[in-house]
């Protein structure tokens, strides 16, 4: 019996090509392709009578078919076929350019409707190109209300037009929907309560799949898509709210804050915190103090901070073990580099508080300052001799175990690190805390749905002691006094980066690139020949150190090095025994390196606003001014457009803004790997739909915080967590 459930594989007229297309979006089971909806209609509905078209309009006609044939014309390659209609009231041509298989699905005296665009041709009047169905006889009275028209699945209505991915399209999809829909829409089970259905006026589940789909009016399309977006956006609030329910209920360690220990740790600092610092810092002690574990996002732009805010919270945690057993703390970091960082910064923070700090990593393992093996480390984790771990991904892999782990900390992970903290809790009664750290504004949309079950703690303004970067767009004609300031400053005792592209020079745009090479000498800039130059990081070491500035100390740095080495170079170039560092985006995030002054981008065209604002938050860490060069060899307006939005502002929020209207939510916040359904997705700019799905679900949550009355919602919601993934 095939029933909603049923597999695509069991429709007869899906074959094993189709089902690959299918599967590609998704679409696995006939429920999933009645869910699968248009993205925008044609109106084809007002079907009228031939003698009353008129050049340039969009109609729809009905009539029979007195003549059909296909030419080709070998002068332009194309073969057209051409047929004439004819109704009572007069005919008209009809032309389809390279479409042969028309022929073959219509004949002479065929009874058809036809809807498209009337152009003007040698011959006169004609339908161009257009959508054919054929339909039994011709109707004597053509209306949108006649029952036969409704019949219609490709013409003479308004007309589903699906998203078309390589080789499903609209018309297919018709063909394949509609049968389905008639034969199960009404197996379709209600998931939305009644309550909902009511307070918000939506049309119930069965009208409203048909509506989608095969719409009678306009205002039926929008009745169905306003219940659908509203469905899919709830159960997305639902599965996130009830996870955050359901960790409430768990129980957490209580690290109760010791005001005198926070009062000598900010003391210690060498520097005041900010008013921001300080609220955050509070609220983050205060939920560690808590029972229920903390799910936090402390949020604050590039160098606004944060990490002394997470290391307080972290000794607030490491000190308040109750007697025997010693709290532990997991710091984990994204990149090699960053962890190493962390290590330092953390130790130098914690020095006066006598806490034990491990650090583990891919390759590496430290434990006070003395290198040692990773078996050692996970020793004494599991013992609860290491107060503070930090490290990489590898802290979640195999064999890490906590004896007392309080609190998670995650840097510049930009999502949840729910299954990170998973990851870290083992087999615990007890939950961690959790705080996740980023640079990325979260818009509010995203706030309140897929980041809804975090609370956020904003660090709003900037230590006092900052001076505003200067960035400059820098032409190709003003390369060389750009180095010859950069020099000026390096002299001076700055430090300053170089950020390029990718590591191997190689040219983009070249099929040939033997021939490129042979053409092309190396340094040389081939932009005079269409050709973009991708600047890579081992061709400008090799130009900087030769024959730019011979005499200063110059090092690369990249993905592909040894954590050894790049932590050498680090260092070298904190201590000031580097002068210039030529990079990939490996500095990207979080490095810190207060004696750079100059942020140097080469190809700044291909990075994004808010990945340049990072770059740019490289400097621009102390009292010094600093300066962001941003090299471009592309003129094109759009890239001077992107590139002067950096110049004009300092602020990321702002500047992610502009880069989510530029490029879209996928780049920036991971969007497009969420595996959202389209009208999620859609909803989630919605701020207005986003706050009345919230409020619906937590009203619901509230009466029944397991959905037991709602088997079906519940079920809904299950399958709805399996199909997203928010890491
Ligand atoms: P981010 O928020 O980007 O992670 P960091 O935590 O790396 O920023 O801090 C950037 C730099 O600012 C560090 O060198 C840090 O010591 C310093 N810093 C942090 N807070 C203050 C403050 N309130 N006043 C002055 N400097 C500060
Ligand atoms: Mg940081």
């Amino acid at each position: 019996m095939i029933d909603l459930n049923t597999h695509i594989e069991g429709v007869a007229k899906i074959g094993p090509a189709y089902q690959k297309r299918l599967k590609k979006l998704g679409i696995q089971t006939i429920l999933d392709l009645l869910y699968y909806f248009p993205q925008r209609y044609n109106d084809f509905s007002n079907i009228i009578p031939i003698n009353n078209v008129k050049n340039g309009s969009l109609v729809c006609i009905q009539g029979q078919i007195t003549e059909i044939a296909t030419e080709k014309t070998f002068r332009k390659w194309m073969d057209i076929t051409e047929a004439v209609i004819e109704d009572e009231t007069g005919s008209i041509r009809a032309l389809w350019f390279n479409q042969p298989y028309i022929e073959k699905s219509l004949k002479e005296g065929d009874f058809v409707c036809l809807a498209g665009k009337i152009s003007l041709g040698k011959g006169g009047l004609y339908l161009n190109n257009p959508a054919h169905e054929r339909i039994r006889e011709l109707d004597e009275n053509p209306s949108i209300s006649s029952g036969r028209v409704n019949n219609l699945t490709h013409t003479g209505r308004i007309v589903p037009v699906y998203s078309e991915t390589k080789g499903l399209t609209s018309r297919w999809l018709r063909y394949i929907i509609k049968p389905l829909l008639t034969h199960f829409y009404s197996q379709l089970p209600e998931i939305l309560p009644p309550e909902i259905l009511k307070k918000q006026k939506f049309l119930p589940i069965k009208k409203a799949i048909w509506q989608a789909h095969f719409p009678d009016s306009f205002e039926f399309a929008d009745a169905a898509k306003a219940r659908f977006s509203f469905e899919e956006l709830f159960l997305l609030q639902l599965s996130v709210l009830k996870e955050k329910a359901k960790l409430m209920q768990k129980q957490a360690p209580v690290c109760t804050m010791d005001t005198e220990l926070m009062k000598a740790f900010t003391k210690s600092l060498p520097f005041q915190l900010t008013d921001s610092q300080k609220q955050c810092s509070y609220q983050i002690l205060k939920d560690l103090g808590k029972p229920a574990p903390m799910s936090r996002l402390l949020q604050g732009d590039v160098g606004s901070g944060k990490t002394v805010v997470a290391t307080m919270a972290a000794l607030s945690a490491v000190k308040s073990a109750p007697s025997g057993g010693g709290y532990q703390v997991a710091f984990m970091a994204p990149t090699e580099i960053l962890a190493k960082q962390h290590l330092k910064s953390i130790s130098k923070l914690l020095e006066k508080f006598q806490v034990t700090i491990g650090f583990l990593t891919g390759k590496e393992a430290w434990m006070n300052h003395v290198e040692t093996k990773k078996k050692n480390i996970l020793e004494h984790l599991k013992k609860g001799n290491i107060d503070i771990i930090i490290g990489t991904h590898a802290l979640i892999s195999k064999g890490v175990e906590f004896k007392n782990l309080a609190l998670v900390v995650l840097d510049e992970q930009h999502r949840f690190g729910v299954s990170q903290r998973a990851g870290l809790m083992g087999s615990s009664k007890l939950v961690p805390h959790l705080l996740s750290m980023t640079a990325t504004p979260i818009p509010r949309t995203l706030a309140l749905t897929v980041y809804g079950d975090l609370d956020i703690s904003l660090i709003k303004e900037m230590p006092k002691n900052r001076i505003k970067v200067k960035t400059l767009i820098v032409n190709p004609t003003e390369r060389k006094a750009a180095y010859q300031f950069i020099e000026n400053e390096v002299k001076k005792g700055s430090g300053a980066f170089v950020i390029c592209p990718k590591i191997e020079p190689k040219l983009k745009n070249v099929k040939d690139e033997t021939l490129a090479g042979s053409f092309i000498p190396q340094n040389y800039d081939a932009g005079f020949l269409g050709i973009t130059e991708i600047k890579s990081v081992k061709q400008e070491y090799e130009k900087l150190s030769k024959e730019i500035f011979p005499d200063l100390r110059i090092t690369m740095l990249h993905g592909k090095m040894k954590p050894k080495e790049k932590e050498k170079i680090m260092h070298d170039f904190h201590e000031g025994e580097i002068d210039i560092l030529i990079s990939t985006s490996v500095v990207e995030v979080g490095v810190d390196v207060p004696r750079a002054t100059i942020m140097m981008i080469e190809g700044a065209e291909r990075f994004g606003l808010a990945q340049l604002h990072q770059f740019r938050g490289r400097v621009g860490r102390s009292a010094l001014q600093s300066y962001c060069f941003l090299f471009t060899t592309e003129p094109s307006q759009l890239t001077r457009k992107r590139l002067k939005a950096l110049v004009d502002s300092n602020n990321g929020f702002e500047l992610a803004q502009k880069d989510l209207e530029i490029r879209g939510p996928g780049q920036l916040y991971g969007t497009s790997q969420w595996g959202l359904p389209d009208m999620a997705m859609q909803g989630l700019s919605n701020i207005y739909l986003v706050e009345k799905t919230r409020a619906s679900a937590k009203e619901i949550l509230e009466q029944d915080p397991l959905l037991n009355s709602y088997p079906l919602l519940k079920e809904k919601v299950e399958q709805f967590k399996q199909h997203i993934h928010f890491e």
